[in-house]
């Protein structure tokens, strides 16, 4: 079996200004400093104005840093907008795609999501692809067709494991406390595994990894983190406070 070196991602949403950013990053880069050989990769996602600041703070550090979003556009006419090259030359790694608040807030779309992530695998990038269902497709029974469907309409038909991780997070788990169950969980990430190894064959499936997120928090993350499709974790609420972060983190098996 494939070996998949779990990644926890933090996503840290609209928060932090310069001094709790600032300190929250420090603390995680004192904290990975005594894990001696982790057993998983680091990412935060800070917001954009703090990713100037927190590349230099990361420097020496295992943490890799990423973005929340970028434009599908290498440059030009976008106001306010922020490249995939610009991300890249701030210091990111990675870059969140297709988030379900992105979705809903900005109206973003499969097909948009998918050259968000073209773009930044273009730039060297690692795109972290978010899918998931809504709590009415959940009910209505729709969810394998909801997250098949939006891995063929995100996921960039060329992506390898090396540029690319899918995040499963259903949208009525996200800061609402609730998740599925664990069995839920895995049956899903089994189907996303299945429709990644259709799309893009068999050995980029297994060598790619999946995260769940919604929710995931230290007293639930050893049994999500042990599920046999679960490659990791994106957190947000709880990738506020460096002792949280690090619980979850220590809690791969
Ligand atoms: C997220 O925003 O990606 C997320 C999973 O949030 P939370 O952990 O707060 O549910």
């Amino acid at each position: 079996m494939t070996h998949r070196r779990p990644l926890i991602a933090g996503n840290w949403k609209m928060n932090g200004l310069s001094g709790d950013g600032f300190e929250l990053a420090e603390a995680l880069v004192d904290g990975m400093a005594d894990v001696e050989t982790p057993a998983y990769d680091m990412l935060i996602c800070p917001p954009f104005t703090l990713i100037g600041g927190i590349a230099a703070l990361l420097d020496d550090s295992a943490i890799a840093l990423g973005a929340q979003d970028c434009h599908a556009a290498e440059k030009g006419a976008h106001t306010g907008d922020i490249s995939a090259a610009m991300l890249a030359d701030a210091g990111c790694d990675f870059v969140i795609v297709g988030h379900s608040e992105r979705r809903t807030d900005h109206g973003e779309d499969d097909a948009t999501v998918k050259a968000k992530a073209e773009a930044a695998q273009g730039a060297d990038l690692i795109a972290v692809v978010c899918i998931g269902e809504t709590e009415a497709q959940r009910d209505a029974g729709e969810t394998l067709d909801v997250v098949c469907r939006q891995i063929q309409g995100s996921v960039p038909g060329n992506s390898i494991a090396a540029n690319t991780v899918v995040a499963y997070e259903p949208v009525w788990a996200i800061g609402t406390g609730r998740t599925p169950t664990n069995d839920e969980v895995q049956e899903v990430h089994a189907e996303i595994r299945k429709e990644i190894s259709g799309l893009l064959g068999e050995e980029v499936a297994q060598g790619m990894r999946l995260l769940y997120g919604g929710s995931m928090k230290p007293g639930n993350a050893k049994d999500l983190l042990a599920l046999a499709d679960v490659d990791g974790g994106l957190i947000g609420g709880a990738s506020l406070k460096a002792e949280d972060f690090f619980g979850i983190a220590q809690s791969c098996p």
